[in-house]
């Protein structure tokens, strides 16, 4: 058993509109519905030291969209396992995969009530989609799953995310927690991370530090701007597709930039990496 103290979100928070949860704080920074006073209490903290705070959250949704294209579409992959799904009502990953290869099958992993009703609803007629109640920072547990079995053909590449994820294990094993789900994928996989980030470099880490100070102490309770060589490690044994572990924004963006990232978009990353 890990340590509940390991990360408050060990402990689901239930429909509690009195404690905040990870995904309605999520789906308020993306302007959605399904949050309550409390997850925006959460944000209302973080903006009094970063005003563009919910940037992250579009930094980090824009480069799983564009991370699950690169996957359907050049990398050939049929099979994803999505770890924290979120509640996001449009261009999930099931719909972004499957438009471009019908035959996909995604296995989504969430522990918040909300996400998994929510899943339930918008999944109902697709029999390609899935949706299993696990706590995706236990990888045993998820990766012995019948529903993560039956789905997926541990004999096949599939593609592996973490995005968005991995910030709210607030325990120093995170690099050890992704070597056990490396390890368990067929040879030809694909691993995605998205991670709030911590640049070293005055300019930046002033304010990555602040954040993480705010998310700390707000009702959500934590939220980890790791370095690079901590988020590096989570990629163990994998080769990075270019260009690499770069910010969010950087990772094959849609256009040419017309204007400067802002201060907040410097604070997280995002890489894919390969299982040789
Ligand atoms: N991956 C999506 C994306 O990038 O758009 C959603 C990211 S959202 C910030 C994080 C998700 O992880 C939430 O839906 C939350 O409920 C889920 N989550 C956090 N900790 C979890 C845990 N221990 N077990 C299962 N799900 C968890």
């Amino acid at each position: 058993m890990s340590q509940p103290s390991a990360y408050p979100s060990a402990v689901p928070v239930g429909v509690d509109i009195s404690r905040a949860s990870i995904a309605r704080v999520y789906d308020a920074a993306l302007n959605g519905k399904d949050n309550f006073a409390i997850d925006r209490e959460v944000l209302d903290q973080v903006r009094t030291v970063a005003p563009g705070v919910a940037e992250l959250a579009w930094a980090n949704r824009d480069f799983l969209i564009r991370a699950c294209r690169f996957l359907a579409h050049e990398a050939g992959i049929e099979q994803y396992l999505d770890l924290g799904s979120g509640l996001p009502t449009s261009e999930n990953t099931h719909q972004v995969v499957q438009r471009i290869r019908p035959n996909s099958r995604v296995v989504y992993v969430d522990n918040d009530p909300m996400v998994l009703t929510h899943a339930r609803v918008l999944l109902e007629e697709n029999t390609r989609t899935s949706i299993v109640e696990a706590d995706i920072f236990r990888p045993l547990t998820v990766l012995g799953h019948p529903a993560v079995r039956t789905e997926l053909d541990f004999h096949r590449p599939m593609a592996l995310f973490q995005v968005g994820t991995l910030h709210h294990y607030l325990a120093d094993d995170a690099a050890a927690l992704m070597a056990t789900y490396i390890d368990a994928l067929p040879s030809g996989s694909y691993v995605a991370i998205a991670h709030f980030f911590d640049p070293e470099v005055d300019e930046y880490s002033d304010l990555a530090r602040k954040m993480e100070d705010k998310f700390v102490h707000s009702p959500m309770g934590g939220g980890r701007f790791r370095t690079r060589a901590e988020i590096q490690a989570m990629f163990d044994g994998l080769e990075m597709v270019e260009p690499g572990l770069v910010l969010c924004d950087d990772w094959w963006p849609s256009g040419p930039r017309l204007a400067p990232l802002s201060v907040v978009r410097h604070c997280i990353v995002g890489g894919v990496g390969r299982k040789p």
